[in-house]
């Protein structure tokens, strides 16, 4: 294996070698679309496609070397020939001036050896008017020209851009390949699900703080009663509060009551949660086969509800009630759930 840059780039690695073959063989698309979930490499690796095109010292692999003035000055960001198309500050969609701007960049002339790559990222931001703009630009690439369009969610693209670019998916890493690109933690990296970007802005004290919290607020309410419940109400609004940490809380919650599915359901292969397997095991044990059901549900109504501003402590509320077996009954005739 040679020791190249593009050689360490970990993920997705029959996905990469295809595109190192065609940029070996020099058969890239001119337009590209990087679609998959956060974290998993997907701008890094345009940019390593971007040093590739433009690398003095590129192998027979289509590796670029890492080390040259123009593979650095990509690192830098300051490569001339290297631009990325971004959401502006005070903005949320991609303006059509940007790409009008990117399409005045296409008249000019690129330095022999050199080629011209244009990131759009992320590319479901672009307005209509944006993306129609774009899609001329696709239309006729000039020669030693490459766009690469970064998603998330390929099917936010029109379909007319779609049909203009070779797509590639990136795909979640593996357990293997995240112990060895991310944090040397497995709560971290199994919380993160396959991106290194996540696992990496996660900070373990914080998460398991978090988690603590989270199991132990439904353990009391799988054992509420009476007297309690004030005291889980409580506890409930202190998960709701934050309007901006409360995606991250309800996915802390939502990854809790799923590993609590998979122990009820004997998947336990599939539990993130591995150092308190104990605890979850014994909350499933609890629950009787409709429980499961209904906190499935439960899990299902929040992803809805979560695109609709619900009242945040709502959805809280409705676990706490959901979980426990005196409570549960009373609530499936609230209709919660039409809300
Ligand atoms: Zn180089």
């Amino acid at each position: 294996m040679n020791a190249s840059v593009g050689a360490a780039f970990l993920g997705n690695a029959p996905l990469v070698a295809r595109l190192r073959s065609q940029l070996a063989r020099e058969r890239l698309p001119h337009a590209m679309i990087f679609t998959g979930p956060d974290g998993v490499g997907k701008r890094t690796f345009a940019l390593r496609v971007a040093q590739a095109l433009n690398c003095g010292a590129r192998d027979a692999h289509g590796c670029e070397c890492g080390r040259c003035g123009s593979c650095r000055a990509v690192d830098a960001g300051s490569h001339p020939d290297v631009s990325t198309v971004s959401v502006e500050a005070g903005s949320t969609r991609i303006r059509i001036e940007q790409i009008r701007e990117l399409r005045t960049r296409l008249e000019l002339a690129v330095a022999p050896g050199s080629a011209q790559v244009f990131l759009i990222d992320p590319a479901e931001r672009m307005n209509p008017a944006s993306a129609n703009a774009m899609l001329k630009a696709l239309e006729e690439p000039p020669d030693r020209t490459y766009f690469v369009l970064i998603t998330t969610n390929l099917h936010e693209l029109m379909p007319t851009i779609r049909s203009r670019c070779q797509v590639y998916r990136f795909l979640p890493l593996g357990m293997e390949e995240m112990l060895e690109a991310g944090p040397d933690d497995e709560l971290v990296v199994r919380w993160a699900r396959g991106s290194v970007g996540r696992a990496l802005a996660t900070d373990p004290v914080e998460l398991r703080a978090l988690r603590d919290a989270v199991l132990a607020f439904v353990e009391s309410a799988v054992d509420a009663g009476g007297a309690t419940w004030p005291a889980l109400f409580a506890e409930s609004a202190d998960l709701a509060r934050s309007r901006e940490e409360y995606g991250e809380k309800l996915r802390a919650v939502g990854v809790v009551v799923a590993d609590i599915l998979y122990a009820g359901h004997g998947l336990e292969d599939r539990i993130v949660n591995v150092d308190v397997r104990e605890r979850i095991r014994q909350i499933a044990s609890r629950l009787d086969p409709p429980a499961l059901v209904r906190i499935a549900d439960w899990i299902r109504f929040t992803e809805r509800a979560l695109k609709n501003h619900v009242n945040r402590q709502l959805l809280t509320d409705a676990l706490a009630l959901t979980l426990n077996a005196e409570t549960a009954p009373m609530l499936e005739d609230a209709g919660w759930r039409d809300r």
